[in-house]
């Protein structure tokens, strides 16, 4: 194939995933632009807002070895064939990954994201009083009240219209009984009104706080400027089937950051939908036919450390098995540990990146897809 120059953007899961599999199959010059020196686990960040767990590793060490370039720097634009950078820079590419990820709703003033800061915002709370209200009750807020509700000294609440809306009424049911061990306060079909600093004020009454961790609602990352781009209502940028964006064949959108149409099952965000779209997106520049297929299989959920929730999915979308406990525990432990050592053996020509695919199907419609990560 003849694309020599490829640039990713993003060194998340999708953009590492991305460029390993580029330069493995495609034997091309790839350069991986990227805003932060660090690759950041996300789907470990409850665990390093609550013990500190090393969640954000130099990207070098992932790239190591590989042949991959990276360069450091905020995309912002793109001009042509050029990416522009935020010191002015421009990088030429013949083809471009967008892998540019995602955030929660903006945090309203007075409430804090979950980022990588959160582990010095909980320090602090614990040291001031220890009233940790969490904002969201989908898969994120959950993992993330249930991993602080365990600490010494944390007395949480978590605030939501729902608990866990995606999951069965079992497993719903599992989640509850679990805060409720902890002590845990639910105040489920609670609006949030707004948010001073030391609480909020909620259509229930007020709710205190030492800290507040915003965890409602998800946004795809801005798009660059220079292309013309259609928006999902999460902020995804639409593609085709093949992940490239309409006009542009010579750009591709995978990740949190696009979505493609046209499919029997529209991929939920995730880091279990950004791999495979990653890959994808690189087999389709390596000849492979066929749409994008993804089946969402499962979801996982770990309750602290020593408890959790596999949700099974049907292939129709119902609910199948749930498992719970110290097994769920076990099983979300390994899929975490298979994210990282499937960039690594991609990285390293062990292995390559395999999910579970859909069936083909008849294309469904975008107002099909379920809001919310995950
Ligand atoms: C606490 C928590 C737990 C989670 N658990 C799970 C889970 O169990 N299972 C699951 O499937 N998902 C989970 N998720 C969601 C998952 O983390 C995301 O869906 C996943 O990170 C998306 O991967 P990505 O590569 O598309 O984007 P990201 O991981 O968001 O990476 C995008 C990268 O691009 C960079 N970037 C953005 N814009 C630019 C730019 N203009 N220039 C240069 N760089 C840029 C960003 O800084 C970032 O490093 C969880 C999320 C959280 C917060």
């Amino acid at each position: 194939m003849g694309t020599r120059r490829i640039i990713v953007v993003g060194a998340g899961y999708a953009g590492l995933l991305a460029a390993l599999r580029a330069r493995r199959v495609l034997h091309a010059q790839v350069t991986l632009v990227s805003d932060s020196p660090r690759f950041v686990d996300r789907i470990r960040l409850h665990e390093h807002l609550a013990r500190g767990a090393d969640v954000a590793t130099p990207v070098a060490q992932w790239l190591g070895g590989s042949g991959v370039e990276h360069v450091v720097g905020r995309a912002i634009a793109v001009d042509g064939s050029s990416l522009v950078l935020h010191d002015g820079s421009t990088l030429a590419f013949d083809h471009l990954l967008l892998a540019l990820g995602s955030e929660g709703h903006p945090a309203p003033a007075g409430t804090r994201p979950v980022s990588l800061d959160s582990r010095a915002d909980v320090a602090r709370a614990l040291a001031s009083g220890g009233r940790i209200a969490v904002v969201g009750a989908g898969t994120t807020g959950i993992e993330v009240a249930a991993e602080l509700a365990e600490l010494e000294g944390a007395s949480v609440t978590l605030v939501a219209s729902v608990l866990a809306g995606e999951l069965s009424p079992r497993a719903r049911a599992h989640v509850a009984r679990y805060f409720a061990r902890q002590g845990a306060e639910l105040r489920l079909g609670t609006r949030v009104r707004s948010a001073a600093p030391d609480h909020l004020e909620t259509d229930r009454g007020p709710v205190p706080f030492d800290l507040c961790l915003w965890t409602a609602g998800f946004r795809a990352a801005r798009p660059l400027a220079g292309l013309d781009v259609e928006l999902d209502p999460m902020g995804r940028i639409l593609v085709g089937p093949d992940l490239r964006l309409p006009g542009r064949p010579d750009v591709q959108v995978i990740g949190d950051a696009g979505v493609p149409t046209g499919m029997a099952t529209v991929p939920r965000p995730g880091c279990k939908s950004a791999m495979p779209l990653a890959a994808h997106a690189i087999d389709v520049l390596a000849g492979a036919s066929g749409p994008f297929r993804w089946r969402d299989a499962m979801t996982c959920l770990s309750l602290g450390r020593r408890d959790g929730v596999i949700q099974a999915l049907r292939a129709d979308g119902a609910f199948g098995p749930t498992l719970t406990g110290r097994p769920a525990a076990w099983v979300k432990e390994r899929v975490a540990r298979y994210v990282l050592w499937s960039l690594a053996a991609e990285r390293d020509d062990r292995f390559a990146y395999r999910w579970l695919r859909g069936p083909a199907g008849r294309p469904a419609a975008l107002e099909a897809a379920s809001a919310g990560v995950r």
